[in-house]
């Protein structure tokens, strides 16, 4: 298997790792930024999380991630 087939996710290289965003680019510090994770939202097609720059605060970015154990409703 060639290890690069599955980097195409259309980020530029380097400055985007997929595994749960550990950096972020920093609009307020202009540099990539290690983040906290918020939970911002929970929403039907999953929970919105929040990434704040760990130096700021500022939002630098969100996510949806679909959960798998959300299967629970609150009626
Ligand atoms: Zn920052």
């Amino acid at each position: 298997m060639n290890p690069h087939a599955q980097r195409a996710f259309g980020g530029p290289p380097g400055a985007y790792r997929d595994f749960d965003a550990t950096e972020l680019f920093c609009p307020r510090c202009r540099r990539a930024v290690p983040v906290r994770k918020r939970l911002l939202l929970v929403l039907p097609e999953g929970d919105k999380y929040e990434y704040l720059c760990a130096f700021c605060s500022a939002s630098v970015g969100t996510k949806v991630s679909r959960g798998e154990a959300h299967l629970r409703l609150i009626v």
